[in-house]
């Protein structure tokens, strides 16, 4: 049996009844926990890309599997922020949409209003038909953020925030995430995202053991 290393990367990836898209590799945080760091990818798909998809061969990939089974739920996530790839996103959502392909979620790390400062993110999200966010603040504040997450931006969780406000004001479904490490006041967080009204998970910390 071939190791996930081996195996060719893997654009649209599955678990259990929800189908992935890995768009990139890049990622504007360096959190210490990402799984990237110590795997190639999950569920035997190889998610490390050799390059960047083009919205044409996703949609070559993702129609070999759309019917293969009932999926309930599309969802923007792979090895690294799918909101890097914005225009790539916008095209596979509508795609996605045109043909009932739904719902359709991003896992992000928040940082769109950063990447993409000239636009309206939320609103354009909402257009081209994404139904949810799933957004990892992984911080209590804005110290243990930097420690943790280590952004490329300076003013990251502040912006995360504001994107949270902005996605709320575009009747986008909102839910804010944590990783349970040792550093976050998870209650803190929780309390943050009763504040914004919207919904709180807790993600698995699964450090790594060689
Ligand atoms: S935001 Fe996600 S992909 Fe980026 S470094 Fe952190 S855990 Fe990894």
């Amino acid at each position: 049996m071939k190791i996930i290393s081996d195996r060719a990367p893997s654009i649209v990836y599955w678990l259990d009844n929800k189908l992935y898209f890995n768009l990139t590799n890049d990622c504007t945080n360096d959190c210490y926990f990402c799984i990237r760091k110590f795997k190639h990818g999950i569920s035997g798909f190889n998610l490390r890309l050799a390059t960047e998809p083009q919205s044409h061969e996703i949609i070559k990939e993702l129609q070999k599997v759309a019917l293969i089974k009932h999926w309930s739920e599309f969802v923007f996530c792979g090895f690294g922020e799918p909101t890097m790839r914005l225009d790539t996103l916008l095209e596979i959502s509508r795609w996605l949409n045109q043909n009932h392909l739904k719902p359709i979620r991003i896992n992000t790390n928040g940082h769109a209003l950063l990447l993409h400062p000239s636009r309206d993110v939320t609103a354009e999200l909402k257009v081209a038909g994404i139904d949810k966010l799933s957004v990892s603040l992984n911080a209590h504040n804005a110290t243990i953020y930097n420690e943790v997450c280590r952004p490329s931006f300076e003013n990251a969780f502040e912006k995360i925030l504001q994107f949270i406000g902005q996605a709320r004001g575009s009747n986008l479904t909102v839910e804010i995430t944590a990783v349970n490490i040792p550093e976050i006041r998870i209650k803190e967080i929780e309390k943050m995202a009763r504040d914004f009204e919207i919904g709180f998970r807790v993600r698995p910390y699964l450090p790594c053991v060689w």
